[in-house]
């Protein structure tokens, strides 16, 4: 049984190294933000609740949040583990985490602000089908139309310099100290994010002591 924490500030590639981690280990990716957004997608009484602070990409608050991930957790459909991602966002959700469950390691992806805005800032979306694009890793064949569908690719609406600002200023002001909380109990270890993908999935591997991925190579040469 597996128990991990992924944590990182937007743009840290959480999601990417989460899901890898769930894929190769049986492990069950819980996103908190990934089932906020379904519930929303689908209308129900807690998509109302939790649509505006959402909108204002604001945190939901505590204990709505706590029962959604108590909820989820209770359906005990992790029979080799899970990878919490997005969860805990601050102290007191930290503090109900390390309450009510037992964790093996917490997973800190580091990336400094600077990287932070210079990968966000990249990030462009297709006005007209939605797809995304990053000029620095994943740039369009044309500049400024999309692969896809021709659509002009524009910025989203809060990835500008100042909203970007308010929310790293936010991310450490309430994930900063949930962290601290995590390192005082010896849980977290902390990976260069700045480094590609898959370097970042070994590193990640090597401080938790889990095999590394099979490359492809190898794979095929085991066929
Ligand atoms: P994310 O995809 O992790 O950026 O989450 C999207 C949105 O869901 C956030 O902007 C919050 O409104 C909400 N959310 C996700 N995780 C949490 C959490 N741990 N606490 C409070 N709100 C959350």
């Amino acid at each position: 049984m597996r128990k991990y924490v992924i944590m990182g500030v937007q743009g840290s590639g959480k999601g990417t190294q989460a899901k890898q981690l769930a894929a190769d280990f049986d492990l069950v990716h819980i996103s908190v933000g990934d089932v906020y957004r379904w519930h929303v997608q689908y209308h129900t009484k807690l998509g109302a609740q939790v649509r505006r602070a959402m909108n204002a990409g604001e945190l939901v608050d505590d204990s709505t949040t706590e029962t959604v991930v108590r909820d989820r957790l209770a359906l005990h459909d992790w029979n080799y583990g899970f990878i919490l991602d997005g969860f805990p966002r601050n102290r007191r959700q930290a503090q109900f985490f390390l309450e009510s469950y037992d964790v093996d390691a917490v997973i800190h992806l580091d990336l400094p602000d600077s990287e932070v805005r210079r990968r966000v800032l990249a990030r462009r979306l297709c006005s007209n089908c939605g797809m995304d694009y990053n000029l620095i890793e994943h740039r369009p064949a044309r500049e400024g139309r999309c692969d896809a569908c021709g659509g002009e690719l524009v910025t989203r609406a809060d990835d500008t310099e100042e909203a970007l600002a308010a929310r790293l200023a936010d991310y450490h002001a309430k994930t900063d100290p949930a962290l601290d909380l995590f390192r005082g109990k010896e849980l977290v270890i902390s990976v260069d994010a700045t480094a590609a993908k898959g370097a970042v999935q070994r590193a990640i591997r090597e401080q938790l002591g889990l095999p590394q991925p099979v490359r492809k190579a190898q794979a095929d040469r085991r066929r």
